[in-house]
């Protein structure tokens, strides 16, 4: 036994203009890797927390560094390190009252705890308090300290727990020099990279637009972070960047594993889940093409089922239900309703039964057989051709359905951060793997892992 296992969380470190969360764990793990009696007991975990929680600057991402250490003493050394660190880092944030930083540390292994689990479940569907995490954090033995981020640190401390499904994001973070400045990637070079590597890697890369997605906009610190199950085959993405990564860290995390598909139960406000629901109206495609659906959960509440234009092949899907369809969706709830009832905007959806639908035809003219036209009077019909006119009632025919059983979800390059794609076999993680520093982050401009020539196409 390699000394104790301490976990330290951070949330809340980044601001609008500029900063991340990750960006500073990272600069604590560089950090942390000089420390004599300090080890990596784990890859370092991005925990992505509730994606409708409307106080998140983007991802709503915590960090947790799982460590040995060699003592008591060390442990606590660790902690104030990293607290130092985020209040130095935080301090020039003149002006951003609703920025409040949050940093959790806790000995042993507090993903065995019930009520940290329960905590972590419900930051990752529903909205938490600052007394719920710090009752949590008092039952663990947390030491904590800071404001709102106290939430998202003390809620990841039980993540990725043993038997909880995982991937890897690769970061790559910017000289201090280069943030606010435009990113240098090559995105044609992005287009043969994605070519080469084995389907282990996602949405890394939108094929619609031709973008590395990996890149982010914005002043903040991250360059790249590469998506996927295979840490060797993500290094091969540092090649597409022509702009030399200040460091790099490999992180364990729960994106893109439906960590949050859990059964959502009433559809309050700022609430993520899973419902199985009854579509109840045809859609409607409103002005920017937006998809809107009516339908009824479950549980027996009506709720407009939203699905935006930028998720592509789930608006296009969505464009094909029909009233009876039956559904299930990962949504998240909208604090408003437009129409008297629940929005909910759809992030995933498996068709599960279509229901046999029909629609209304003008019938022939009785005389010469042609097409005819509605009058506009109740039932009467006119021929366009020979003129004869009568009341008479339409044809009601099968529509053929155009879509079928099956899950629909945003296209690559555009999935939110929690959503598996369909195709991806997820591995589980079986326990910590300490690798050694070297292994998860590097101060170079190369990655941490080895890759393989993407070119080689050795797969
Ligand atoms: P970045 O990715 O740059 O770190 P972010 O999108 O993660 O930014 P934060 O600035 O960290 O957003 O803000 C998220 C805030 O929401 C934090 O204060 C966190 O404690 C809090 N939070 C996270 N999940 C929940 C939840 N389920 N309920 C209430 N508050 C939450």
């Amino acid at each position: 036994m390699p000394g104790l296992l301490l976990s330290v969380s951070f949330d809340d470190i980044d601001s609008r203009f500029w900063g991340c969360t990750t960006h500073l764990a990272g600069l604590f793990l560089v950090e942390a890797s000089h420390l004599p009696r300090v080890r990596l007991a784990d890859y370092p975990l991005l925990v992505r927390l509730n994606p409708a929680i409307p106080w998140k600057t983007r991802g709503n991402a915590a960090v947790v560094a799982r460590l040995w250490v060699d003592g008591e003493d060390a442990a606590w050394d660790t902690c104030g390190l990293a607290e130092s660190l985020a209040w130095e880092y935080t301090a020039p944030r003149v002006g951003e009252p609703e920025k409040q930083p949050g940093v959790a540390c806790v000995l042993g292994r507090p993903w065995e705890s019930r009520v940290a689990r329960a905590l972590y479940s419900r930051a990752l569907t529903d909205v938490v308090t600052v007394d719920e995490a710090l009752r949590v954090a008092w039952r663990i033995g947390a030491r904590v300290a800071g404001g709102r981020g106290r939430i998202g640190a003390v809620s990841a401390l039980a993540a990725l727990a043993p038997g909880d499904p995982y991937t890897y994001e690769l970061t790559a973070y910017r000289h201090p020099s280069m943030w606010g400045e435009r990113r240098c990637v090559d995105h044609e070079a992005a287009a043969k990279v994605e070519a080469a590597v084995p389907p282990c890697v996602f949405n890394n890369y939108d094929p619609q637009r031709g973008r590395l997605t990996a890149a982010p906009g914005g002043p903040d610190p991250v360059l790249a972070g590469f998506r996927g199950t295979c840490p060797e085959w993500l290094g091969a993405y540092s090649t597409v960047l022509c702009e030399e990564p200040h460091f790099w860290v490999l992180y364990r995390s729960n994106q893109h594993t439906d960590a949050h598909a859990r059964p959502l139960g009433p559809p309050r406000p700022y609430k993520t889940g899973v419902a199985k629901a009854v579509v109840e109206s045809d859609p409607r495609v409103a002005a920017g093409g937006h998809v809107f659906v009516r339908a009824r959960l479950e549980g027996g509440a009506s709720v407009e089922l939203a699905f935006y234009k930028e998720t592509g092949p789930l608006n296009r899907a969505a464009r094909l239900l029909r009233a009876g369809d039956s559904i299930t969706v990962l949504a998240n709830v909208r604090p408003y309703s437009p129409h008297g009832i629940p929005l909910l905007t759809v992030e995933k959806m498996l068709v599960q039964r279509v229901a046999a639908s029909r629609i209304r035809a003008s019938p022939r003219c009785p005389r010469c057989g042609h097409r005819m036209k509605r009058t506009g009077r109740g039932g009467h019909y006119k021929c366009p051709r020979c003129g004869y006119k009568a009341p008479l009632s339409p044809l009601v025919i099968p529509e053929p359905r155009l879509m079928g059983p099956g899950v629909y979800t945003p296209g690559e390059g555009r999935l939110r951060h929690l959503t598996a794609p369909p195709w991806l076999s997820i591995p589980i993680l079986e326990s910590l793997e300490g690798p050694e520093w070297g292994m998860a982050t590097s101060t170079s401009a190369n990655p941490p892992v080895q890759h393989p020539p993407a070119s080689t196409g050795a797969h």
